[in-house]
């Protein structure tokens, strides 16, 4: 998360949201953030913080590193990006868009109808040079919507994505009266090799071939609109690994530019999609989908490179070059902090204060050599042996208790004496954790996505325990164990103590997708979320908003129950079975409360029923 996370002087996560701490932006302490939202503000974790002073430093890095490429190349037009909605669609995170990038005419993409009409009334407060680029499968009413958005004097392009928009376009803009601006999106050959190039190439899923492509030139040429054609877009894939991939498909792009220019498309913009990648492991290497081989800079350059170079030799004018940077402006602005709540630990007692000699003489014949391998292996220390033995025996163990030779007291004491094994083996500890992994980490369940997760504070103790992370859902799959650098485990402290209440676990650089993506699994909700600016207080920060994650009542409303109806029948319940004097009164109103409170564990606090259980 370079530049903006460090570790202070206390041992907590620092923040440096304008990306450098000077005596005018001094570092956040995320801990005090934390301590602000649970304990002044009373908003339940997990709990997603977002920085805008970061955006506004992503927005800031990615223009002037163009800015510069465009002036030291001599380049002859400039850059004009657009943020794809797709990647975080908050509100207050679109608006900050708008507002930071306005003084260099930063725009929106939207890919459906629902992020349009959502683009178009955030731009309205931007600039009006903005783009305003339309991509996805259109049908003739998001067409409607984008042409009325034309009328509003709002910058919009409509990048064909296929041909048969064409159609639609042209009939719907007359009835309309506006001249449309058209892009096409073009199906590259260059192809990135990583998950997320999956969309390109030739047989990727969008784009147009060049025969398509061909084909709207002939049909823009016979209603006498080519003019209307003036931009070309393709997107690669997220995370492009090197500048050397990057440069290919631009290249490839450039030469199709030139290609529209000369057959007398009006051509003044080439998109070239996302892709800009960002670092999650911070190994800098081309060879995963965690890093990417370059920096902003020298993505920029490699851009502006690859553009002049094809535009020169074709004697084509510079176009305007805009990029649909998703991932590198939104990930780092947010953290999710959440609590761990217990920890599975156990205190390993040795094989010795087992009592080995009984359980031996109670096994069955059969089960004697792999019992005695089992004991021998396990003194020796050899811990591959000690587990292959111990599935050994258990198996034969569950064998013999299938046909009636070994008793259930028997099949426990083996049972207990192989998960002794297995623990004294690897020695993991589970901590568990208030956070649904599918509502907000899911693209590690979905494609196995690592993201850095720490501790936020106690990181000047050396951590003593290797943890793996278990969220609240009954869902095998909700469990977080694999870590950055290919671990299986994370170094964790021990929680509990004397000096230690709460322990609480950061996942950074989640700010793009990850709130988009996630899901409602066991009616788990979004997290709450507070909004931090750097300000001059006594901390160093101000909450600029603070917002309660949905309740109990919301999402079941999102699954079409009615809350009002539900605690209706609960309450004619209430009175029917307990009555409908003070015992009952109390429980209604605790059901109540539970409508209205968040689905996360409340940890550390009473609940009203609980007052019930004095009655
Ligand atoms: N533009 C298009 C058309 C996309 O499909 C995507 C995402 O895949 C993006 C932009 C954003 O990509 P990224 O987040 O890698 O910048």
């Amino acid at each position: 998360g370079a530049p903006y996370f460090s570790v202070n002087s206390s041992g907590n996560v620092a923040v440096r949201p304008h990306g450098s701490a000077t005596m005018d932006h001094q570092e956040i302490d995320l801990l005090k953030v934390v301590n602000k939202a649970s304990g002044g503000l009373h908003l339940p974790l997990p709990l997603i913080i977002r920085f805008p002073d970061v955006l506004k430093n992503r927005l800031e890095s990615i223009q002037s590193a163009f800015n510069s490429a465009v002036e030291s190349q001599g380049y002859g037009s400039n850059y004009q990006g657009v943020y794809p909605v797709k990647c975080n669609q908050d509100r207050f995170v679109v608006e900050d868009i708008v507002k930071f990038g306005s003084s260099f005419r930063f725009g929106l993409e939207a890919g459906s109808k629902s992020e349009l009409l959502l683009a178009m009334s955030c731009l309205c407060k931007g600039s009006s040079e903005s783009l305003l680029i339309c991509n996805g499968f259109k049908d003739a009413e998001y067409i409607s919507i984008a042409l009325i958005a034309r009328k509003l004097s709002l910058n919009t392009v409509i990048v064909l994505e296929q041909e048969e928009e064409l159609d639609s376009v042209i009939v719907i803009s007359r009835k309309l009266g506006v001249l449309p601006v058209v892009g096409v999106r073009a199906k590259l050959r260059t192809k990135h090799s990583g998950h997320f190039g999956s969309t390109s190439g030739e047989k990727g899923k969008f784009g147009l071939t060049t025969t398509q492509i061909l084909r709207v030139v002939k049909k823009l040429e016979k209603y006498g609109m080519l003019d209307c054609l003036q931009l070309l877009h393709f997107h690669i894939g997220s995370q492009i690994p090197s500048t050397v991939l990057l440069a290919d498909g631009v290249r490839e792009a450039a030469q199709i530019y030139t290609e529209l220019v000369r057959l007398g498309a009006s051509m003044k913009v080439i998109d070239i999609g996302g892709g800009l990648g960002i670092d999650y492991d911070g190994s800098k290497s081309t060879d995963s989908d965690l890093s990417v081989g370059y920096t902003l800079e020298e993505y920029a350059s490699a851009v502006v490179q690859a553009v002049k170079h094809v535009c020169d030799n074709k004697s084509v004018k510079h176009p305007v070059i805009c990029s649909e940077s998703g991932r590198a402006i939104v990930s780092h602005h947010s953290v999710l902090v959440f609590e761990a709540v217990s920890s599975s630990r156990y205190s390993v007692p040795s094989l010795s204060s087992f009592d080995v000699q009984q359980l031996g003489e109670t096994l069955p014949e059969e089960a004697h050599s792999d019992y005695h391998n089992l004991l021998q292996s396990t003194f020796v220390g050899d811990r591959e042996a000690c587990l292959a033995y111990a599935d050994r025996l258990k198996q034969r163990c569950v064998d013999q208790f299938k046909d009636g030779a070994l008793d259930i007291e028997q099949l426990a004491n083996v049972d207990g004496l192989c998960d002794l094994v297995a623990k004294t083996s690897d020695p993991v500890t589970t901590y568990h954790i208030n956070l649904s992994v599918f509502t907000s980490i899911p693209d590690f369940w979905g494609i196995g996505q690592l993201f850095p997760i720490m501790p936020i504070h106690r990181l000047d103790q050396r951590p003593n325990a290797n943890g793996v992370l278990s969220d609240l859902t009954c869902d095998s799959d909700g469990k977080i164990n694999r870590f950055i650098g290919g671990e299986s485990s994370l170094p964790l402290h021990e929680m509990g103590g004397e000096n230690v209440m709460k322990y609480y676990l950061g996942m950074f650089l989640g700010g793009a997708y990850e709130e988009a993506l996630g899901g409602v699994h066991n009616l788990f909700g979004a997290p709450s979320v507070i909004r931090v600016s750097q300000s001059d207080g006594p901390h160093g920060f101000a909450v600029t908003r603070a917002v309660p994650g949905p309740s109990c009542s919301d999402v079941l409303r999102a699954v079409n129950h009615e809350p009002q109806v539900m605690f209706q029948t609960l309450k004619d319940r209430i009175e029917e079975y307990i009555g409908d004097d003070d015992e009952g009164g109390v429980m209604a109103s605790g059901i109540v409360e539970s409508f209205h409170n968040m689905p996360y564990l409340t940890v550390g606090s009473s609940c009203c029923l609980t007052v019930a259980n004095e009655y």
